[in-house]
């Protein structure tokens, strides 16, 4: 049977940029994906100006180059009939925060200091071909079925999958790996932590997706919120003619089948947006697929199990509303590979050495994921208030009057957004 230093279940943001840089640190990685074909999702499209820093420190920031990644250069917001500019920090040239398009990556001297929305398949392919080039790291298509255990110690010694052997016709075959390390990042459904972990997940509304062609965004290569008395929805360009929109749906989703969430997109959703939109809006709704995704929340913790990491969105999530997940996902493979790199732990069979490492992780990381998980907690909480609840629409007003007074009052509240 193979062995490997660490066996990572899942090739989406985390797994795939966690296996490129520990097999360039030297260890032997095996990453098994269930579908390496390039991902079509409405997930992970916006990456704040942290998470770039992230990717640069990682030295994975080519994956952003040559995918049609658009510069942003941080929000629009939308409520009522008021519009508020909030530009990222340390913009030192205050025409890019106008919205003059520079959509040349290469050139761009501020690269480091803006977030990139794109496509989120284009980018995760990017991160694979990163992945699998890395020295040390074999990149399988296969869909991992059940964790192996140890008999006498309950440790976690690797995994069982499925494989499918010669396309996707092949014959389906089973194969065990063994590694002393097992990371699950197998995203937001996760199979694998529910062994793990005892925090439950919960979820109280969905994004709705769809991709506006040709969109007159009021702030060019900025993302846009529009607060609205039913619910935020998000605007960013995610390609040079390609717009995402996401509709925030509380409580129960209507139905696609019988066609009730078109009929709701129509009746409840197009007269919030900005009347330039509506064209292109309708254009989608007859063109495009709508597709759902839960908005979940999920408190971190540690595995319960020894020999077992769970990592990326298996771990901890947030509302999508502020874009924080890639960010928060990949400053923790930053935080994690100085934590296992060969320096700090020669030897990953040394279990009580990997999990102390752990617990520091679970600490070292509140710094920066707190922030970010309860500002996006606490906005969803604020932007989507009822009309009925007048103390929440009451701190709604005050906020955007707060963004009105510029200065310290947007670059505060900014700084903590963009990671
Ligand atoms: C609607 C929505 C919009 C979002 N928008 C943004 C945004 O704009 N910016 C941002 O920063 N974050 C955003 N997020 C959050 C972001 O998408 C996630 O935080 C990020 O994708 C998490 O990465 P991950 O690697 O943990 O999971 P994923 O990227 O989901 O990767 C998990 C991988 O595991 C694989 N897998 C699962 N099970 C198995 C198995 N048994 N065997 C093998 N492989 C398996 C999957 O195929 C997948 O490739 C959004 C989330 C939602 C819900």
């Amino acid at each position: 049977m193979d062995t490997y230093d660490v066996i990572i279940i899942g090739a989406g943001i985390v797994g795939s940029a966690l296996g490129a840089v520990l097999g360039r640190d030297g260890r032997r990685v095996l990453v098994l994906e269930r579908d390496l074909t390039e991902p079509d999702r409405i997930v992970g499209e916006l990456l704040q100006p942290g998470g770039c820093k992230a990717l640069e420190e990682l030295g994975l920031s080519d994956c952003l180059v040559g995918i049609d990644a658009i510069p942003t250069y941080g929000y629009g917001i939308l409520h009522s009939d008021q519009t508020i500019m909030i530009p990222y920090n340390d913009l030192e040239d205050p025409t890019i925060s106008q919205g003059i398009a520079k959509t040349d990556l290469d050139s761009d001297p501020k690269k480091l200091l803006t977030g990139r929305s794109f496509h989120h398949g284009r980018f995760i392919q990017k991160l694979r071909q990163a992945c699998a080039s890395a020295p040390g790291t074999e990149l399988k298509e296969a869909t991992v079925t059940d964790l192996i255990y140890c008999e006498m110690t309950g440790k976690v010694i690797g995994i069982e999958c499925i494989q499918r052997l010669g396309g996707p016709e092949g014959s389906k075959t089973k194969h065990q790996y063994l590694g002393s390390v097992t990371v699950s990042a197998d995203g937001c459904f996760s199979k694998f932590r529910k062994q793990a972990l005892a925090r439950p997940v919960t979820s109280t509304s969905n994004f709705v997706g769809l991709i506006l062609q040709d969109c007159p965004l009021p702030f060019p290569n900025h993302g846009h919120v529009v607060i609205t008395k039913r619910s935020p929805s998000l605007l960013y360009q995610i390609g040079t003619r390609e717009t995402r929109l996401l509709v925030n749906i509380p409580g129960k989703l209507p139905s696609t089948s019988n066609g009730d969430l078109k009929r709701y997109m129509q009746a409840e959703v197009l007269s919030d947006l900005p009347k330039s939109l509506h064209s292109c809006f309708l254009q989608a709704l007859e063109n495009d697929r709508l597709r759902s995704m839960p908005n979940s929340y999920l408190a971190p913790s540690t595995s319960s199990i020894d020999g077992l990491i769970v990592l990326g969105d298996a771990m901890n999530m947030r509302h999508p509303l502020t874009g924080g997940g890639m960010t928060v996902g990949l400053k923790d493979v930053a935080l994690l590979r100085k934590l296992l790199s060969p320096q700090a732990l020669p030897d990953l069979a040394a279990t009580d050495m990997v999990m102390a490492q752990i617990q520091c992780f679970h600490w070292s990381r509140k710094y920066y994921s707190s922030t970010v998980n309860i500002l996006a907690q606490a906005l969803y909480a604020l932007f989507s208030a009822s009309p009925e609840d007048t103390l929440m629409v009451y701190l709604q007003n005050a906020c955007m009057a707060y963004f009105q007074q510029g200065g310290s009052c947007i670059s505060g509240p900014v700084g903590l957004l963009s990671g």
